[in-house]
């Protein structure tokens, strides 16, 4: 990543869930900015657990974090991370987004921590999305965040920059990213991504935790060999 040295005089906001890819992007953006802070929300996801793990792992890296509630963004459109009584799309069906995709999600995450970083005076928002293990989310994709960026300046005059250090990683690179920002551990044992609510390496059969799995099964691959 060949990112402008000078961005170390700086301070970056990150939008952090408490899961392996925001984590990562936590220490990512702490061996980069001089300050970094965090923002987590509440949308009415069925796991609040989640915000206890950003907690945690935020007083573990000394980070400030803030945690809003915004229930109305859960609760716009039918989606199984906020509705109880939706079963979860195990997979992709054709070209239709899975039901966990919560419409607007990353849109309104977006937007409201650039309005909280402006307000905070930051310009650098930190964001663990990924076009290549997208899961089929639109809002993860490269162009929405270059358009989005474009927008959220043009709305507060402004010059944000949005960071997307996962953009083009898989879950194997991700693995592997973590692992020289020397938290591996931290991200396998206390973050959470698993849809059904367990910490670390989950439930090991939803469609996150078998994304996180395969990924990590590939990284310690490629690591230490087939005879570790
Ligand atoms: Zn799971």
């Amino acid at each position: 990543m060949n990112y402008n040295p000078t961005m170390n005089n700086s301070e970056a906001l990150v939008v952090f869930s408490g899961g392996q890819d925001s984590t990562t992007c936590l220490y990512w953006a702490k061996a980069h900015f001089n300050e970094v802070r965090a923002l987590t929300f509440i949308y009415g996801q069925k796991h609040v657990k989640e915000v206890e793990c950003a907690r945690s792992i935020a007083d573990k890296a000394g980070v400030r974090l803030d945690v809003m509630e915004v229930p109305l963004i859960g609760s716009l459109a039918r989606n199984s991370l906020t509705d109880s009584t939706l079963p979860m799309d195990r997979q992709q069906h054709g070209t239709d987004v899975p039901n966990t995709f919560v419409p607007g999600r990353n849109l309104f995450f977006l937007s409201i921590a650039a309005v909280r970083a402006r307000e905070l005076g930051i310009n650098h928002i930190v964001a663990g999305v990924s076009q290549t293990d997208f899961s089929g989310y639109p809002d993860c994709r490269d162009a929405f965040i270059k358009s989005l960026n474009v927008t959220l300046d043009l709305a507060m005059d402004s010059q944000f920059v949005l960071h997307t250090p996962l953009m083009w990683l898989d879950k194997a690179e991700t693995w592997r990213l973590a692992d020289t920002l020397g938290v591996m551990d931290i991200v396998r044992n206390e973050t959470l991504t698993c849809y059904n609510g367990i910490i670390g390496d989950g439930c090991g059969d939803c469609p996150a935790c078998r994304l996180r799995r395969e990924g990590l099964e590939k990284y310690l691959e490629e690591k230490y060999g087939k005879e570790r």
